[in-house]
């Protein structure tokens, strides 16, 4: 199998548009796919779908996620010239829109594209450096006729993907990584975990709202009261700065990223030593990795009590850009570990970890 047909569903998954809180068509797909598997589907009344495979009854509970939003923008105004104000959805550093092709989703079945406009040497030197100043231009004349092709505000613009495998075979780019691959992982190791012997109940599916502040995971977590919260998303590696600058943490091909540190979540001693323990027996790669930004594991540990909430990170170059560059091995490392945390984990582990002695 060539890289390309192994990562079919993964491109599929890629293609959807669903920026925060319009995660429609990912969540469609993902719960047909979840319902093939699961013995049950349960959605949180934010959006978020997650299917449960029954364990023994006494023992942990644990949730894997990827998050089905993507960065992007929204529509806030229609100019009387016919061009689309927006604001952007995510953290989104302003030099990556100008000049890119975007597309509203004006229905289910109906995109419009459009280019952010980028001011010609011609005309200034200098290019408005705030999305809210910026243009999309989706060839309209006036206000009016773009009202009459559907647009209208609070609709999601989300960057064109343009997908491809690189030269190498094994790195892939793809608009939507963050965290496309993350919803992929968590259909295909639900799909084998059915199969797998362990004792515990898995909930495994996709968050919503995570590019605005985590609120899905922090709804599912509620909802389900985990033992063991695992969300697989994409972080930032810098193999592409010269090393030692300042975020120059972590490379593509390397493996699975031990996120022992992020402002959001402290990542459990007992749960780095276990990870480490586990993925060494298996012969699974792994990086360890420290983080300036979150995932839902941040607001997950919130859940209950307080939840054991952390990350198996996915590598990613140039996250929250119309291009994210991951690699297939990497997508290996972080399935394994995954599957290999299912197959090994149960209550005397998790008492161990429990923060009570
Ligand atoms: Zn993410």
């Amino acid at each position: 199998m060539n890289t390309r047909e192994r990562m079919a569903t993964f491109e599929k998954l890629a293609n959807f548009r669903g920026i925060s809180g319009h995660e429609k068509q990912i969540r469609k797909f993902m719960k047909e796919e979840i319902s093939k598997y699961a013995d049950e589907v349960i959605c949180d009344r934010l959006g978020s779908v997650i299917g449960v495979l029954k364990g023994k009854e006494d023992e942990p509970k644990v949730m894997i996620c990827g998050h089905m939003d993507e960065v992007g923008a929204m529509v806030v105004g229609i100019t009387d010239k016919g061009f689309i104000k927006m604001i952007p959805i995510g953290g989104i550093n302003p030099e990556v829109m100008i000049s890119q092709n975007m597309e509203i989703t004006v229905s289910d079945d109906k995109t419009i594209r459009g280019v952010v406009g980028a001011i010609p040497p011609h005309i200034s030197k200098e290019n408005a450096l705030n999305i809210e100043d910026m243009l999309l231009d989706i060839g309209a004349s006036s206000k009016e006729e773009a009202l009459s092709w559907g647009v209208k505000i609070g609709q999601q613009i989300t960057f064109v993907n343009d997908y491809y495998v690189m030269e190498d075979g094994y790195k892939v780019v793809s608009k939507a990584w963050d965290d496309r691959i993350g919803c992929g992982i968590a259909l295909e190791v639900l799909k084998e975990a059915k199969n797998m012997k362990h004792p515990n109940t898995i909930y495994c599916g996709g968050t919503v709202q995570e590019e605005v502040g985590l609120r899905g995971a922090k709804t599912a977590t509620q909802m389900i009261q985990p033992d063991l919260f695992i969300t697989v998303d994409v972080s930032p590696v810098g193999d592409f700065l010269p090393s030692g600058s300042k975020g120059a943490i972590g490379a593509l091909g390397e493996g699975f990223l031990v996120r022992y540190y992020d402002p959001g979540c402290i990542m459990n001693p007992e749960i780095t030593k276990y990870f480490e323990e586990i993925a060494d027996a298996r012969g699974i790669k792994y990086q360890y990795f420290k983080s300036n930004g979150g995932t839902d594991a941040g607001s997950a540990q919130y859940a209950g009590k307080g939840t054991l909430a952390t990350t198996v990170g996915m590598p990613g170059r140039y996250i929250h850009s119309t291009a994210t560059i991951i690699d297939v091995r990497d997508l290996e490392s972080v399935k394994q570990m995954v599957l290999a945390i299912i197959e090994t984990f149960d209550k005397a582990r998790l008492e161990k970890m429990q923060n009570c002695d």
